[in-house]
Formats: structure tokens, sequence, C-alpha cells
């Protein structure tokens, strides 16, 4: 019986601790690739992800291992992304497995995040198998490091491998604990298909593609399925699976782990979390689905000076193709024209997405700053959910409204436990207890208003405790608020694209903290440019752009001609960033300078 050398599992960890490099040592170490041949973590394959050190997509890869009780192995390893903001897809390749590999980092311990996803492993009854990584440092504390594993997390850790990913130490510990600890799939392979869908993409030959594990029963190439979310019926033109690269294969069986594709034209056929089953034998139930991905950040996206609408409408279609957690519609904005209402998971997706954008759509975005969703109770009993700071209604149709807030972890040595509070009350948070670890170290938990952590929240705790403490939220719900919207006009115009909800008692701080920003980044015009923040129709700050020198333009336009070519070009450079507001050159970077406040 082939399921019994099978064994799928994911590894699991806080940001660099180490996840990705004992991913490769892995592959590595069971032949798939020579080290020569390997490009340094090839599981973080998308530039951006190597780059900010992060995995977004989850990549899976087959390897085969010849364990020490003389038996060969299947080992498929399902990477996971490590950011507070991706746990969603965490959970989407946990689903798949029945292992996790649970790597901590032998001078850093226990982190927010490792509590985080081992959480959601737990959550999936998967076999946590605890790792301690980076032994060949010279601040490793592995025997501390285990007993803190036992304490805060309750696994037994006295035999937890101690490995040095870095140097390729003790990895093939790893494996044996893989095949001894994470347990073998089951599920009839003669039994009714279900099969569930973990991750997908868009390729132009084949269709949607999506990865699958098969739970019960078998899927061959020729078969007739259905998706049991949205009743659609295809038949299987290829399956396979993942070694790395797609390698066809007859057939995929309760346990296994692959790819399939069934010429599937609409990405909206193949919801990641769905289940695959047989069309002429149905399933009754599909598999339980995981978490349902909502986005907690919304904001707009323009077309900077001389950019296409639709160019932005292909490129954001094709990146939500594999990344269900990007959504977007139409909207316009009397400033910037039409444009779209994008929804991520956290700042950091969003960033990721407009990075994306710009570098591999080669296109100039323009967005506004960020907010959550709001609930507004209206005077007329009716309830709206607010978007768009632009569509709040004048508080004369207000009752009341209703702002998200979020559980906040954070872990901290207790030094640093001071600046953290205040940090947290600056941001409206509300105190709930104080956890020990160990002597030195602590979990705050908090409530925090949503709106005050998607502003730089995760900087602001990693400056103030030099890099030392680190954060995990998830939504709690919703709680009534005095909300207001902040305008900022330039030149007397209302920039609709910047305006925000914030709490009452910081509209006063903020709007004069974005009025002196703004300042700096507006270039001096032909004329005064006056900045003013507002809240309804006082104005609460007050800056102004002086007006361009007359001496400035003469030299200009005297000089030589080199000099003004030159000039001009600096000047068409500097416009692609712009965007023209009323008669006032805006640059892009004033529509993020409204993010910064610490
Ligand atoms: P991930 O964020 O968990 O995927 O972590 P990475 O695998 O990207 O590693 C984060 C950083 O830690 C990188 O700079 C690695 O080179 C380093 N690192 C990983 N494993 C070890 C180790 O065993 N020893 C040491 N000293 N550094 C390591
Ligand atoms: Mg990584």
């Amino acid at each position: 019986d082939k399921q019994k050398f099978i064994r799928n599992f994911s590894i699991i960890a806080h940001i660099d601790h180490g996840k990705s490099t004992l991913a490769d040592r892995l592959i590595e170490k069971t032949g798939l690739l020579t080290s020569r041949e390997m490009q340094e973590q090839i599981l973080d394959n998308m530039d951006l992800e190597r780059e900010r050190g992060i995995t977004i997509k989850l990549q899976t890869i087959r390897l085969v291992y010849k364990a020490k009780d003389g038996n060969e192995y299947i080992l498929n390893l399902i990477d996971t992304p490590g950011h507070v903001d991706f746990n969603y897809e965490v959970s989407r390749s946990l689903a798949a497995c029945e292992g996790a590999v649970l790597v901590v980092d032998a001078a850093q311990g226990i982190e927010a995040q490792t509590l985080a996803n081992v959480y959601l492993a737990v959550d999936q009854d998967l076999e946590i198998v605890p790792v301690i990584n980076k032994i060949d440092l010279p601040s490793a504390r592995p025997d501390e490091i285990k007993e803190e594993i036992e304490d805060v997390i309750g696994l037994e850790a006295h035999d937890a491998p101690l490995i040095s990913a870095k140097d390729g130490l003790n990895i093939e510990d790893v494996l044996e604990a893989i095949v001894e600890k994470v347990p073998a799939p089951t599920g009839d392979k003669d039994g009714t298909l279900r099969a569930l869908i973990f991750d997908s993409y868009y390729d132009s030959y084949k269709g949607v593609v999506a990865y699958i594990r098969v739970k019960e029963g078998t899927v061959r190439k020729g078969d007739k399925i259905k998706m049991m979310a949205t009743n659609a019926n295809f038949e299987v033109t290829e399956v396979g699976i993942l070694a790395p690269g797609q390698v066809p294969m007859e057939k995929l069986s309760a346990g296994d782990v692959g790819y399939l594709a069934a010429s599937i034209k609409e990405v909206k056929n193949c919801r990641v979390g769905d289940t695959i089953t047989s069309k002429e034998h149905p399933a009754e139930e599909p598999l339980p689905g995981y978490k349902k991905v909502v986005s907690m950040v919304y904001c707009g996206m323009y077309p900077a000076e001389g950019e296409d609408y639709n160019n932005i409408r292909d490129a954001l279609e094709k990146l939500q193709v594999n990344d269900a957690a990007l959504t977007f519609e139409p909207e316009t904005s009397v400033a910037l024209g039409f444009g779209f209402r994008c929804g991520f998971l956290g700042l950091l997706h969003m960033e990721i997405i407009q990075e994306r954008l710009e570098r591999e759509f080669d296109l100039n975005i323009i967005a506004t700053s960020p907010s959550v969703i709001y609930n507004i109770y209206k005077t007329d009993g009716t309830m709206m959910k607010l978007q768009n700071p632009t569509n709040m209604p004048s508080p004369a149709e207000i009752e009341y409204m209703e702002e998200p807030v979020v559980k906040a972890s954070i872990m901290t040595p207790t030094d640093y436990v001071g600046a953290i509070m205040e940090l947290c009350q600056n941001r409206r948070g509300e105190f709930m207890n104080m956890e020990y670890i160990e002597t030195t170290r602590v979990i705050l938990h908090y409530r925090l208003p949503l709106n005050e952590v998607i502003y730089d929240f995760f900087d602001a705790i990693k400056s103030k405790t030099k890099g030392y403490a680190s954060l995990d939220y998830e939504l709690e719900g919703y709680q009534r608020s005095n909300l207001v919207k902040l305008d900022i006009l330039i030149n007397s115009e209302l920039v609709d694209a910047f305006s925000m909800i914030v709490h009452e008692d910081k509209a006063y701080e903020r709007g004069r903290t974005i009025a002196e920003k703004l300042k700096d980044v507006i270039p001096r015009h032909m004329f005064v440019v006056p900045i003013q923040a507002a809240v309804g129709s006082k104005i609460i700050a007050r800056e102004t752009v002086k007006a361009m020198r007359k001496d400035v333009l003469a030299k200009c336009y005297g000089g030589d001609i080199s000099r003004k070519k030159k000039l001009l070009a600096k000047q068409k450079e500097g416009k692609k960033r712009m965007r023209q507001i009323g008669s006032v050159d805006v640059p892009q970077e004033a529509f993020l300078t409204v993010l910064k406040f610490d």
C-alpha cells in the first residue's frame, strides 16, 4: 500500500527563522537537485519575495527520501508564507497536509507568528514536528528553547532535531522526524472522489491549473469532474505531480498531492478551497474548507499621468488569478478620474500588489490612502458598509459609526514593555493582559482599532524595539467609535483621493502632519499653492507652497541649449510620476506620505 510511504507536510515558522533555507536543504538532501544546480531558495521564486525575504505564493514540491528503515518515502512539501498578512494562505496549505515542521530560531525562541502558525496547524489537527534551527550561532540556546516550546506551546520537544539549515547540519534528523512523526495519509482510493484545491493559476495552454490534495478516491485523465461550489463540469485533460515542475501521471489517488488541468477557462470555476468530485458519482459533502479570505484594507488605484486605465485592469485581472485575496472593482475619483477600488489582506499585501503592478507590468500607479471598512448606522434606520471615505454620508445622516478592531499579540523583551505600551496607547489601544514567556520576555495583549494598525504600526513596533518585538493580530469584530472624515484641499480644491476616516481626537494632529508633509513634496508652481486640512467645513490646518521665484525661471530659459534640454528631460521624468489636480502638479509620493505618522 503506497499511502504508507507518503508524508504531506508544510514548514511553519516565524519570519526569518529559516524556513526557506531548511526547504532548500531538504531538497538538496533528497537528491532532487545538486547544490550546484540549485539556485538558492528555490521555493521563493518571485523576485519581490526574494528581495523582501518573504514567501508570498505557496509552492509545492515532491521529494523522494530513502529513510533509515530502508523504505523510500514520498514527501510532499507545501511551502507557506511567513507574514502576519498572509495567514489565509498558511491555512490554505495546511489543509492539504497531515503534519507541519515547526522551525524555531535557537537564538530568538518563540515569536508571535510562531504561535499564530502553531494555532493554525492545531486547528487543522496537524502533527507538529518541532525543529530548532541556527544552532551554529554563538547566541544559540537550544536547551532553553526546547523548554520554551514545551512550556508555551505544550509540545514535546526533548528530541527535537537541533540543526543549522545554513550549514546543512543534522538535516537528516528532520527528514527522519517527518517520516516517523507525520501520519501517513488515509482515505480510500476506491471511494468517492474528493480533492481539495489549495492553489491555482492560469496557464495559457492548459487553462486554469489546480494544485490539489486528493483526500478520497482517484482522479484520472479523461474523468468527468464537478466543482462542488459552482457545479461546473469539466473533463480532466492532465494530472500529475510536482517534482518540481509538472510531471504528468496516469492518476492521482487518495493521499496524493499534485496538479490537475481540465481546460478550465474561467478562474472563478476553480476556486481555491473548493472540492473536486466526480460528475457521475458526486460526493454528498464537500471537504471542510478553511477560513474564508476577507479583505481588511482597501485603497483606490489610479493611472498616473499618461497611463492607460485598461492596462491597469488587465494587470489586476492577471494578478488575481493566483491571488484570491486580491479584490477590485471600478470606481471614479473627482481628482483622479477612472480607477479601481482594491481590497487587500493588509498593508504589506497592498504594497506588494502596487510594486508588482509597477515592476511586472511596467505601470505607473497612484494609490490613495488605505482604508478599512466602517459600519455606518444612519438616522433613516439603514446600515451601510463604507469602503471609500469619499462616500461617507454627511454627519446629519449618521446616527453612529463602528470600526473594526483586532486582537493583537506583541511579543517583546521586557525592556521594551514601556515603549510598546506607549505606542499602543497612542494608537487607541486597550490593554488586555500581559503573559510571561520567560523572565525576560512577555506577550502583551491589546485590542486595537484596525485603522490604527494599518498605518505602519508594524514598522513602529520594530523601530521602537530595535527589531526584537514581533506582532500578530486577528480581526475581533466591530466597536462603536467617534469618527470623522478628514479632507485635504490643495489650492482650495478638495482632493478626494486624500480623504480619510480618523478618530475625532486624532483629526487635528493628523491634519497638521499631512499638511506639513504635503508642503514638502508638492513642487513650487508659478503661483502660491495653499494646502489645507478640513473636517466638514472647518479648516484645522494650513500650509503654503510658495511660488517659484522669477530669477530661477529666468536662469532656466536664458541658459545654453543643452542645459535647457537636460532640464526638460528631467521635467519629463518627473512628470511620469505626477498627477495634475486642478492646476497643481502633485507627485506620486504625495499619496504615500499620508500613510506614515510616527
Ligand atoms: P524564512 O523567513 O523563515 O524563510 O527564513 P530564511 O530561510 O529566509 O532565513 C532567514 C535568514 O536566516 C537568512 O539570512 C538565512 O541565511 C539565515 N539562516 C537560516 N538558517 C540559518 C542557520 O541555520 N544558521 C544561521 N546562522 N543563519 C541561518
Ligand atoms: Mg522564506
